[in-house]
């Protein structure tokens, strides 16, 4: 069969509430022309992000009923650990709330003033959080990686040479190098096994911990099977296996890849490192058999961990992401290409072209999204990396709208819906208008910042 279906039946619903295009004209001003600001309940089609945002299954929600709230040494906790260290391999499991609690911890203990951490493309929040040591998060992705257009099957790795070169230069500096799989802010894109075991092979040759950054775990795994040589009759659990084997710790957002609504853990070898990750987790997360979470989380995540890595899932999960990028590239509309693993990245550069890069072409494209179908994404483009300097806008190198799919949530209707509210737009792309910045924060400003139209005021 061709048809790859939803490899689930649904037990339980949510209902949508719909909106007029009057009411989210009035909506989407209230919001500052910033989606964040919109209430969940006035979104039709919510793409904004697939964290925290999955349908747990059945077999996740009757694990929560046997959680265990002991604050020492709880059951569900031990559970937790023990499906972590079997999929991942790292002796010290340490819970924390979410992926930037344990970017949180290891940074502050990592980074610092002088140092730089290598990646191939930070997220958003470890950035801030390197940066907010006063570290430099440095991107070292490949060029293939930079360029949409470009179908180079691994256009998550990093770059080697450049990575060497840091390592030659100042090692002494670099207390981590760090990988993102799949890559997120470069577009969903997988790192190769090849990449990994070699990244890891370099950081050890200069005495370097090697951590990864491991929120899709699973979608990357995917795409070795499908992609590498060599790997095409592993199952996924046994391909996320090796790619940990070569690393020596992994910050984790269970949100992602976990199928959780909340989670996450810092994972490592070293004991002296985890010793200072513990004390810092009870400053602020909790006990070290608890983290930030409930024994009833422990417990869902720990299933979910496991359903993750099932084939059928993760076939059925490429194919929904790789339909609604066809969709939109037979409307014309230019996608990141090839598709990743968990979003489709449109390029708003290409979308307006009649808007300069000061003006927030994505976040205008995730304005016109909302109005235009009640539909949210999220800008990865000048507000979320740009920067003002002294009251100078300093665009990022992309311009990029998110369209994140939210796992076993929606339907191939809901994709078809959203297919045709982009290709609506398209039509209309000419009469768009940029914004200007109004009001932001110091860091990870795209959250709160608000936006009117360029050349008011
Ligand atoms: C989501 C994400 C994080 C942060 O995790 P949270 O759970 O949102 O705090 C870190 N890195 C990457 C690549 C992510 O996608």
């Amino acid at each position: 069969m061709k048809e790859i279906i939803e490899p689930f039946r649904i037990k339980s619903v949510e209902p949508i509430q719909f909106t007029t295009l009057e009411q989210r004209r009035e909506i989407l001003a209230r919001a500052h022309y910033n989606p964040f600001k919109i209430d969940a309940d006035d979104v039709i089609i919510d793409l904004l992000t697939d964290s925290g945002t999955s349908a747990m299954s059945a077999a996740q929600w009757g694990a929560i009923l046997t959680g265990d709230e002991s604050y020492a040494g709880s059951r569900s906790f031990r559970r937790f650990e023990s499906k972590v260290r079997e999929i991942f391999g790292f002796k010290h499991v340490i819970p924390t709330h979410q992926g930037r609690a344990s970017e949180k911890i290891l940074m502050s203990i990592v980074g610092g003033a002088g140092k730089t951490i290598p990646n191939n493309n930070h997220f958003d929040t470890t950035r801030a959080n390197v940066e907010f040591t006063g570290a430099e998060a440095l991107d070292l992705v490949i060029e293939e990686g930079k360029d949409p257009d470009n179908l180079h099957p691994f256009k998550g790795n990093i770059d080697l040479a450049k990575l060497e070169k840091v390592l030659i230069e100042r090692s002494a500096q670099v207390p981590i190098g760090m990988l993102t799989i799949t890559n997120n802010t470069g577009g969903g894109q997988p790192v190769s096994m090849e990449c990994i075991r070699s990244t890891g092979k370099l950081l050890r040759r200069y005495g370097v911990p090697f951590f990864i950054d491991s929120c899709r775990f699973a979608e990357n795994a995917w795409f070795i099977k499908q992609r590498e040589e060599g790997y095409k009759d592993k199952t996924p659990k046994e391909i996320a296996q090796e790619m940990f084997s070569y690393a020596d710790g992994a910050t984790m957002s269970l949100k992602k890849d976990g199928f959780g609504n909340i989670g996450g853990f810092l994972a490592m070898n070293d004991d002296s490192l985890a010793d200072s990750a513990r004390n810092l987790l009870i400053l602020t997360e909790g006990f070290p058999t608890y983290g930030g979470l409930a024994g009833r989380d422990l417990e869902a995540l720990a299933v979910g961990l496991e359903e993750t890595l099932d084939e059928r899932y993760l076939e059925y999960r490429h194919a929904t992401v790789s339909y609604l990028a066809h969709k939109l590239m037979d409307a014309g509309v230019r996608i990141v290409q090839p598709p990743g693993g968990h979003a489709v990245y449109i390029d708003a550069k290409r979308f307006f072209p009649q808007i300069p890069p000061e003006q927030f072409p994505a976040q205008v494209f995730v304005c016109e999204l909302y109005l235009a179908g009640g539909i949210r994404g999220v800008e990865i483009g000048s507000a979320m990396f740009g920067r003002n300097v002294n009251g100078v806008e300093i665009p990022a190198d992309r311009e990029l709208v998110r369209l994140a799919l939210p796992r076993r949530v929606y339907t191939q209707a809901h994709v078809n819906y959203v297919a045709e509210v982009i290709t609506e737009m398209y039509r209309h792309r000419s009469e768009a208008r940029g914004l200007r910045i109004v009001k932001q924060a110091p860091f990870l400003r795209h959250f709160t910042a608000e936006f009117d139209a360029a050349g008011s005021g």
